[in-house]
């Protein structure tokens, strides 16, 4: 979106904090924050934790930011450039929906992808970052602007999902919660 000049998108490219130990992470905290890649896939020891059943290799996130962290790094990025006025509900929404396009361009036609997207080059991989993380920063400020607490929004989801989908009743099914009610 392009306003007086400026790109009023809080675009966050020149936001995120690249950090190491030892330097300010920008989160409030002296602890250090994992540099990317410092995500981790489950060791096979955990594997053997679960009765030793082959189970594919689960990816983890770093445990920062928080989304409260994500929230605050882009409220100061909007209040240094004055760019509230800009950032209504209805705004930040098109805003999110015009990033998730960004999204769905990377993977226009290549037909399935699978999973870890071993056939993508590390610029691939980084724009598709890139573009995830935009489509974050958006949908929490729209949360922030709409007065939802995100993060809790989520437990009560999460519990309603469970509600919804008893994993006695839909394993391994992909068939809506219709089809399993009483
Ligand atoms: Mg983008």
């Amino acid at each position: 979106m392009a306003t007086n000049g400026n790109k009023a998108s809080g675009h966050p490219d020149e936001m995120l904090p690249v950090s190491s130990s030892g330097r300010s992470n920008g989160f409030g905290t002296s602890q250090p924050v994992l540099e990317n890649g410092a995500a981790t896939e489950s060791s096979s020891h955990s594997n053997m934790l679960n009765g030793g059943t082959a189970q594919p290799e689960r990816f983890t996130f770093s445990p920062q930011p928080t989304i409260e962290d994500i929230r605050r790094l882009q409220a100061e990025f909007t209040d240094e450039r004055d760019w509230n006025k800009f950032h209504q509900p209805r705004n930040l929404l098109l805003a999110m929906v015009g990033e998730v396009g960004e999204v769905a361009e990377l993977f226009q036609w290549r037909g399935e992808v699978a999973e870890g997207l071993p056939d993508w080059s590390e610029s691939e991989r980084e724009q598709l970052a890139q573009e995830l993380s935009d489509v974050l920063i958006y949908l929490v400020e729209l949360a922030e602007k709409c007065r939802v607490d995100l993060p809790q929004a989520v437990i009560r989801k999460m519990a309603l999902n469970r509600l919804k989908y008893p994993a006695s009743k839909v394993h391994g099914s992909a068939k809506k919660y219709t089809e399993y009610k009483d």
